[in-house]
């Protein structure tokens, strides 16, 4: 017997689906996209309808956002310029406010830089391609309130955009999303110092809508061991863009160096002519499989034909990454010539390779991170700097000489050491003189110490024999052998210089954190108009500096007259870096390049004085099993790091010096530097 129910019912079954699957079908992002989106020519080079025959690598990666791919964690670790954010991002946003509504969040590193995404590309986006009709409040509203359509947010039937900073990650659990973009995801904080990872903290947000949550992480990396970027990379499976070779037919990837098994390389090639120059029409991209060349005009061509291969394995199968560099971006964007350019200026020919260049170069163009070596500053390269202009003499015209032009400011700091108990007085203040010049060059002068401390560690044999012998100085003022009057003598003796001219020290930095009370009184009591005295220490919750951007290296303290705080962990970089520098062929010397005079009488020695600046070494600073920053610690307990302190103290004089002329004139002087300060000493303005 037929049983009529149930046919009707499995045909009644079968309409249903395909009514369903019909309602469920959204246009594929990438189709949607060239259908509807129209740039605005003020704000894309390449205005009007938009395609991605130009950037067709983008598809895969914005067809991701659509339902019915699997992919619930994107990211992509890309090079600058590579048009991501304008291919992928933006309309990214565009089609779920069209096609497929639901909450979303876009951030960047800040709401700032979030606002002007939004504002300069979105916004526009919309207008120019008639969708802006879309974004309308929710709810009717009284007249005067807020339209739905804001910097921040963004309302439209079905949902609604949030627009924040990763710095401000504690705001995100007020949200609760189903798509998070995060463009500039690098410069996030790795963690909240309340409410704990970022990332987890944005994956919280999206747990209501499991499955059919996404992310999509964007940015240019930046340190290997900090990279937010590249650790969301190495859990996808690190797709590379690969070029068909017209020559032998496979797919190989896009890369810039592709080392061989037997050692050569393959990626971008070229030559130099006998000045080391590059030979322009020697650039070209060359197989690994078959040593085919390819120029950068076919890149178009390639492009057009590439494909995205998977490298590795995911984490989890869900995960999805890509990762891009300026190889492939499209024509009328830097090309390989330029690309070989800049590679030769971070890496110059028989020439000492500019790490900062190349770390710039590995992030920005080539879309890696890059890694700092935790190595301790090499001393013997330093000790090179030594000159022959005699230890306490200003060597003015050695300065002139050596095109740094003239002695701008003089200054001296003070390192405090030694005990002061109940049962023992033993101290000791190791104190070095620096000349800072018109170019940022220096001179030290002279360097010693008041009192004769010294650790029983750090102690020769001979020393710990012969330590009854020895007097013993105290910090306590007024007393027979403080060491006061000893420092105060020295910072304002006269200084001979080579032009006859005499010079003093302007300005004296004392350590104030230890023995702190005694510092003081001496700051107090010796500051004059003539020989400025200024308290320093470390900024106090500061334990090592976080991987994100640069803060101000010295700061006046809010609470304590006289006092500047100093960000010690960016100093040491600084002066770490400054050790490595290195005169040019034609001996001038760039800003931050120390000289040191001849060595006489036990100073300026490798023993009492240069190996101070190898005692610490900058080591990797964890959290909960992540990178968070940088930390310079002394090697181990028995080196001494006076020197190299006192260095440090010494530099963030000039910006101590700075500031108190700013402070003269807030209003004339507020962008005042390095440059413009001496102009103004030299009344060349
Ligand atoms: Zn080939």
């Amino acid at each position: 017997m037929i049983d009529l129910k149930n046919i009707w019912l499995d045909k009644l079954k079968q309409v249903n689906e395909k009514l369903y699957q019909y309602k469920t079908v959204k246009a594929i992002p990438s189709e949607w996209v060239e259908d509807t989106i129209i740039l605005d020519p003020e704000v894309s080079r390449f205005s009007g309808r938009f395609s991605y025959s130009l950037s067709p690598y983008a598809k895969e990666m914005i067809d991701n956002l659509h339902p019915k791919s699997p992919y619930k964690i994107v990211s992509i670790m890309k090079g600058a310029q590579s048009g991501i954010t304008q291919g992928v991002i933006v309309p990214g946003m565009a089609w779920i406010i069209a096609e497929h509504p639901d909450n979303f969040l876009f951030t960047a590193s800040d709401k700032e830089i979030a606002k002007l995404t939004i504002t300069q590309r979105f916004d526009s986006l919309m207008r120019s391609s008639g969708l802006s009709h879309l974004i309308r409040p929710n709810v009717i509203r009284s007249r005067g309130q807020r339209s739905g359509d804001t910097d921040f947010s963004k309302e439209f039937a079905g949902g609604s955009a949030i627009i924040e900073g990763t710095n401000n990650a504690g705001k995100f659990r007020f949200f609760s999303v189903k798509t998070v973009f995060m463009d500039d995801f690098d410069n996030a904080p790795r963690a909240d110092k309340k409410e704990g990872s970022t990332r987890k903290l944005v994956e919280g947000r999206q747990t209501s809508y499991g499955n059919l949550a996404k992310t999509i992480y964007c940015s240019t990396p930046t340190i290997t061991q900090t990279s937010n970027i590249y650790e969301v990379f190495l859990q996808g499976d690190q797709r590379k863009w690969n070029w068909p070779c017209p020559g032998c037919n496979e797919f190989v990837p896009s890369e810039w160096h592709i080392k061989k098994e037997d050692g050569t390389y393959a990626g971008i090639v070229w030559d130099l002519d006998e000045n080391n120059e590059l030979i322009e029409s020697s650039v070209f991209f060359k197989c690994p499989e078959c040593g085919h060349l390819m120029s950068n005009n076919e890149k178009h061509t390639l492009n057009s034909k590439g494909k995205w291969i998977p490298t590795a394995r995911p984490k989890d199968k869900y995960y999805r990454s890509y990762y891009m560099n300026s190889l492939i971006i499209p024509p009328g964007f830097i090309s390989w010539v330029e690309l070989v350019k800049e590679w030769l200026e971070a890496c110059p020919p028989k020439q000492k390779v500019k790490v900062d260049l190349l770390k710039v170069f590995n992030n920005v163009r080539l879309g890696l991170p890059f890694e700092e070596k935790g190595e301790a500053p090499k001393v013997m390269q330093l000790m090179e700097n030594t000159r022959d202009y005699k230890i306490g003499i200003v060597p003015d015209e050695t300065c002139e000489e050596d095109g740094n032009g003239e002695v701008i400011l003089i200054t001296l700091a003070a390192d405090l050491g030694g005990v002061m108990s109940h049962e023992t007085e033993d101290v000791r203040i190791d104190w070095e003189i620096v000349a800072h010049t018109s170019s940022g060059a220096s001179y030290s002068i002279n360097h010693g110490h008041c009192g004769t401390f010294k650790r029983g560690r750090t102690k020769s044999k001979k020393e710990h024999d012969e330590d009854y012998k020895r007097t013993k100085w105290t910090y306590m003022h007024g007393m027979k052998y403080s060491v006061w009057p000893l420092l105060k003598e020295v910072i304002e003796s006269e200084l001979e210089s080579e032009s006859g001219r005499t010079y003093s020290v302007k300005l004296s930095l004392i350590d104030t954190g230890h023995f702190t009370k005694s510092a003081y009184q001496f700051v107090k009591d010796v500051h004059s108009p003539h020989n400025w005295v200024m308290g320093i220490k470390g900024v106090p919750e500061q334990n090592f500096r976080r991987n994100t951007r640069d803060i101000a290296a010295v700061k006046k303290s809010p609470n304590v007259a006289s006092l500047y705080l100093l960000d010690v962990e960016q100093l040491k970089d600084e002066l770490a870096a400054n050790m490595k520098l290195r005169p040019s062929d034609d001996g001038t010397q760039e800003n931050g390049f120390m000289n040191f005079p001849e060595p006489s009488g036990g100073k300026y020695t490798l023993k009492r004085f240069f190996k101070h600046y190898e005692s610490e070494v900058r080591k990797e600073k964890t959290e909960g099993g992540q990178v968070v920053g940088f930390k310079w610690d002394k090697k181990n307990s028995s080196v001494e790091n006076h020197f190299w302190d006192v260095r440090v103290y010494n530099n963030a004089g000039k910006y101590i010096f700075l500031d108190l002329i700013k402070r003269t004139n807030p209003s004339k002087l507020k962008d005042l530097n390095w440059g413009t300060l001496v102009d103004l000493i030299l009344n060349k303005q």
